[in-house]
């Protein structure tokens, strides 16, 4: 069984003292999940937000990091920055990154396996644009992200990363893709998994959906046979609506 990923990606919001008062008051609130939590702050409130969930289920992520190690890459942060202060995951082809940083797919297979050599667990994110989708490319968009994003690695390190699908346009739009077409999609992707990776890797990833999720929509989202989490942007900075996310389950 897989277990529920739900993460919340902050994006470029909350200073180091709104991040500490954030996770002060979600501490609490989301102590009994039954899913795993993860929180994704600006780089400059990770190692405060390492030091506030220390003994406690919620896990940091970073939302971005450069493939090498260290070198003359101005207003980059490596993978063993990140490591050494205790991030576990790194959001990864985030669609902001694709979009307004043209990161390409090229790039980002060049992040997911650094992330895997220094012990980070990548959450590598794909979905189509509203364009691509309206001319019925979906699966073709995501098949060849996937096909290039996950190129040279071997089926262990797929089995344990987390895919999230994400279609642009529900980003932040207050749209959400049907409970039943983000699983079609998310079935599809498991497919992929199956095809080129085995039974075995297909089986253990977890595949989340992300996409203007809200409290009100987190429940049948998650009734649905292939969506194991979330990637929460807007409605993770409030930790009422975050918890309420991620206590779906009571
Ligand atoms: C995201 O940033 O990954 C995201 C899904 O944002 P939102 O929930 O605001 O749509």
């Amino acid at each position: 069984m897989r277990r529920p990923i739900i993460a919340g990606n902050w994006k470029m919001n909350k200073t180091a003292r709104e991040a500490a008062q954030l996770i002060i008051e979600l501490r609490d609130k989301v102590k009994d999940a039954k899913c795993e939590v993860v929180v994704c702050p600006p780089f400059t409130s990770l190692a405060q937000v390492i030091t506030l969930v220390e003994d406690t289920n919620i896990k940091v992520g970073a939302q971005n990091m450069y493939f090498e190690e260290n070198g003359a890459f101005t207003g980059e942060v490596s993978p063993i920055m990140l490591k050494e202060l205790g991030v576990e995951y790194v959001i990864l082809g985030h669609s902001e990154r694709r979009m307004i940083f043209k990161e390409d797919d090229e790039l980002i297979n060049k992040k997911v396996k650094a992330a895997f050599v220094h012990g980070l667990t990548p959450i590598l994110c794909v979905g189509e644009t509203l364009k691509e989708r309206e001319e019925n490319r979906t699966y073709e968009v995501i098949k060849e992200q996937l096909k290039e994003d996950l190129d040279g690695l071997d089926k262990a390190k797929v089995a344990k990363m987390v895919i999230a699908y994400e279609p642009v346009w529900a980003i932040g739009t207050g749209k959400t893709a049907t409970a039943e077409d983000a699983n079609d999609v998310i079935k599809f992707i498991r497919n992929y998994i199956r095809e080129n990776f085995g039974n075995d890797a297909a089986e253990e990833i977890r595949i989340q959906y992300g996409g203007s999720v809200k409290p009100s929509t987190i429940k049948e989202q998650m009734a649905q046979s292939d969506i194991d989490g979330a990637l929460v942007g807007g409605a993770s900075l409030n930790a009422t609506e975050f918890a309420a996310i991620v206590n779906y389950k009571e």
